[in-house]
């Protein structure tokens, strides 16, 4: 470990990959934090697991890791050293002869730099949450609380839709996870046929115990007390581990979920206002605005949500449809009037990993396939009968070879049989400058442990993902490399 690095722990994993081990926090020469994710090896800004933007800076002269910032943080460092700069030359509004642009600034009593907060560096104080519980529980007590979801009918028409079985979606368990409580009891008109939260947390309990839920992710204590549930509503799909256990939950999102108290408009519209601007609604459809009378979604890269953590307000911006199921969320005020990193959630605790085996006892292991995503690796394990392993993110493939020697993903699968790994992202990201980077990085690293690989190939005319192009029936070509 380098000077200035704190490796992240289970307290204090990290914010970009959301793992609790391999990457670390590096203190810079200015005293700013900076964070090596060693499993994201993009040389692009990303979006952390804790839905802020990072800011990609370099690569370690070394290992070549994508060294990051928290992009807020690191745009403010930038416009205050952009106006000490002016202060110390005496330009901008810093120049006592200077007419034109920066005049109106000038003029104001409080020059640039006033608006300008750059944080001190912090020592953060880490308090100690709730380990998740292990595999093998954490499969008992996940299938214990989908027994108590149902599937509602707009998600089981949507997975038709998508090509997918009744007997599919039974084999994996496939359930609607309802809306937070709070919202739900908002619209009246909802028609879901699941409990609320609560109840479920309840009726798990009942059937396993009443500390079953502790170290669970996504179950946390309530206000009150009680037992319940964080997350987004949607689709539940299932993440295993190499030995089968359903280890974690991954949502595919009705809409992306708000933690705010919405108003009503008379027309009976919710909407929430935020920066003058008011934000509506829509069940399963997003949010909206309204621009000179016409109504406006917002597009999915302004797509995000409200959240509210101890009365602060703030809009996070969000990609993807998918969000793992977990209870942790750092609690801001805590960190920053106290400097404690600690868990929002009570009794909460973080899930940490995304990446999922799907095979059957009678696939074949020879050839292995990656891709990402859930929905793709379930439903091309199933066309194609051979093992799928699916990563949360394109960049998220370090997984493959974390662990002991020997008890990695990729030592199981060698000793099951494959020879063979084959790359299947979906077909517009064949494009994508970062993905080929991501995909050559994969690669080599796997050529490297002495297995065969290629990349699989399909017009993009046949669907965009591997499950799209094998539900029209298509198989995609192959590349040996
Ligand atoms: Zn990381």
């Amino acid at each position: 470990m380098g000077k200035g690095c704190t490796e992240v722990s289970s307290s204090r994993p990290c914010p970009i990959c959301g793992k609790p081990d391999y990457c670390c926090f590096y203190q810079n020469g200015k005293g700013y934090t900076e964070i090596i994710c060693k499993r994201t090896k993009s040389q692009q800004d990303v979006y952390g697991q804790d839905g802020r933007i990072y800011h990609f800076l370099r690569r370690t002269q070394k290992e070549q890791n994508s060294v990051f910032q928290e992009k807020e943080l690191y745009e403010a460092i930038r416009a205050k050293e952009k106006d000490d700069w002016m202060r110390a030359n005496k330009k901008g509004p810093y120049n006592p002869n200077h007419r034109g642009k920066w005049q109106d600034k000038s003029k104001t009593s409080s020059p640039v730099a006033a608006n300008i907060a750059v944080p001190e560096p912090i020592h953060y104080e880490i308090v100690e949450s709730i380990k998740p519980i292990s595999h093998k529980d954490r499969d008992v007590v996940y299938k214990a609380m989908l027994s108590c979801l149902t599937l509602e009918d707009y998600h089981r028409e949507y997975l038709h839709q998508e090509g997918w079985s009744d007997d599919l979606i039974e084999k994996h368990k496939i359930r609607s996870f309802p809306m937070r409580d709070v919202i739900r009891a908002k619209y009246s008109n909802f028609f879901c046929r699941n409990p609320y939260r609560k109840k479920l947390a309840r009726e798990t309990m009942a059937k396993l115990g009443s500390d079953s839920l502790l170290g669970l992710p996504g179950a946390f204590k309530d206000k009150s007390g009680n037992w319940t549930f964080a997350g987004p509503s949607g689709i539940c799909f299932p993440i295993y581990d190499a030995d089968g256990y359903l280890y974690g939950i991954r949502i595919r999102m009705d809409f992306t979920d708000c933690g705010i108290q919405l108003e009503k408009d008379r027309y009976g519209q919710r909407f929430y206002e935020h920066g003058k601007k008011k934000y509506y609604l829509q069940p399963f459809k997003g949010w909206y605005v309204f621009d000179k009378g016409e109504k406006i979604f917002l597009s999915k890269k302004d797509q995000g949500y409200f959240t509210e953590h101890n009365g602060q307000e703030k809009f996070i911006r969000t990609s993807g449809k998918y969000r793992p199921l977990t209870s942790f969320f750092e609690d801001q005020k805590e960190k920053e009037q106290n400097h404690r990193i600690v868990n929002s959630y009570d009794s909460g605790c973080a899930l940490e990993s995304g990446t999922s085996l799907y095979a059957d006892e009678n696939d074949s292991y020879l050839i292995c396939y990656l891709t990402e995503g859930e929905k793709k690796g379930i439903f091309a394990n199933h066309t194609m009968d051979a093992p799928l392993v699916t990563f949360p993110g394109v960049d998220s493939w370090g997984d493959l070879f974390t662990g002991d020697q020997n008890h990695r993903l990729i030592d199981i699968l060698k000793q099951k049989g494959t020879k063979m790994f084959i790359i299947a992202y979906d077909a517009d990201k064949a494009v994508n400058e970062s993905v080929l980077n991501a995909q050559n990085k994969v690669l080599d690293a796997i050529r490297k442990e002495g297995f065969y690989v290629g990349v699989a190939n399909w017009d993009e005319s046949c669907g965009k993902g591997l499950d799209d192009l094998l539900a029209k029936g298509f198989q995609p070509s192959y590349d040996i490399l």
